[in-house]
């Protein structure tokens, strides 16, 4: 059984403590803190978990074998360098940190340790459909990739979504997907922007993000965020030899009034719900079984984050932004990204 601590019980801190509590086996949350204490307490109460009145006493308690960081992102840093001085393994929700100079005192924190402790939260490389393209690619029977089209598209979005955050907020899971997905680094960033959603009022919506990839491949990411009709993320690879898309999502098809249709996911919650459960599942079962985490690391959050700051440039210049990473520690290794 794995003892848990969990920093941060807002929305996705409840619902990771509810996967922990309720869906996946070997795991117990043991303590939970937020600066919220009455939250934190009633979820502790709820959960039979010890209260902890800070993250940094949760992470030096006893009883805490690995901490869960789903705390407001500029308190990641603290958290994880903390977890990692501690020696103990650390789930961080993304983003790693909000910027890639506190990204990569995390990596040169964590190389210092000199074994990996830290996971960070991209969970669309546990999807069943995007590990299911990702296996197509693999098999080489496309030929070489040569562009990926994706869209990420979401039906609304609340009134502090500002322009950047289609970039540092929702394309930067793209960011992190097509990493993994070709296993290379991006190397230049452009921003174009279409003619403005009139649902967006003054937002800048939608972008069209285009990634140029190490080997010369192209991807283009389609950030619309208030397209109404649900939450829609696409993605199709063109190889050489043909193509391959994420399918239907849909467990149903309707046929009615002489038209057929598949429901759309309402949001992410709804449509990532099973990469959650599976992403903390391996996660559990890596830590038990060896003590390591394996998942999108360290390096793979300061990736992002690099990619994602390249992104907000090119918005506000309209340029072309090249990548720039720091060298990568061999813990990081191999070469590309798994
Ligand atoms: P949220 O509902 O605002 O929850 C954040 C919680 O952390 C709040 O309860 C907040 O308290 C608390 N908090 C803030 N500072 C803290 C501190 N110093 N110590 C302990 N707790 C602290 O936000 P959320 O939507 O759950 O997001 C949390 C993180 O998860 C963010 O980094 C977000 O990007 C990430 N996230 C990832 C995904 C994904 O797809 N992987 C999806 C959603 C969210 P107050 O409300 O009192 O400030």
């Amino acid at each position: 059984m794995l003892s848990v601590g969990v920093i941060g019980t807002g929305m996705i801190g409840r619902d990771h403590i509810r996967r922990m509590t309720s869906v996946l086996a070997g795991v117990r949350v043991a303590a939970v803190t937020d600066v919220d204490f009455d939250v934190a307490r009633s979820v502790a109460a709820f959960t039979g978990a010890a209260f902890r009145d800070s993250g940094e006493s949760l992470i030096t308690d006893a009883s805490v074998e690995a901490v869960v960081v789903c705390s407001w992102g500029p308190t990641h840093e603290q958290y994880v360098l903390a977890a990692i001085a501690a020696g103990k393994p650390v789930f961080c929700e993304k983003p790693l940190a909000p910027s890639q100079e506190a990204c990569l005192r995390i990596v040169e924190a964590e190389a210092a340790h000199g074994s990996r402790l830290v996971q960070v939260g991209y969970m669309r490389r546990y999807d069943p459909s995007y590990r299911a393209l990702k296996a197509v690619l693999a098999t080489g029977e496309l030929g070489a990739p040569l562009m990926m089209h994706c869209a990420h598209r979401n039906a609304s979005v609340p009134g502090f979504y500002g322009n950047e955050m289609a970039i540092t907020d929702s394309a930067v899971h793209e960011i992190d997907m097509v990493r993994w997905m070709f296993g290379e680094e991006i190397t230049a960033v452009q921003v174009l922007r279409p003619r403005r959603n009139s649902h967006g009022g003054e937002l800048q919506d939608p972008l069209m993000l285009l990634f140029e990839m190490a080997s010369g491949a192209i991807v283009d990411v389609e950030t619309s965020v208030n397209i109404r009709y649900g939450y829609d993320i696409r993605g199709e690879i063109v190889g050489e030899n043909g193509t391959a898309s994420l399918g239907s999502l849909s467990p149903v098809r309707v046929r009615l009034g002489g038209k057929a249709s598949d429901p759309v996911p309402a949001d992410w919650q709804e449509r990532f719900q099973t990469a959650y459960d599976v992403e903390f599942r391996e996660w559990i079962d890596a830590l038990r079984s060896s003590g390591r985490t394996s998942g999108p690391s360290a390096w793979d959050g300061y990736a992002a984050a690099v990619v994602s700051d390249a992104g907000v440039t090119a918005l506000r210049t309209g340029e072309r932004v090249p990548v720039v990473l720091a060298e990568r520690p061999e813990l990081y290794a191999p070469e590309t990204p798994t």
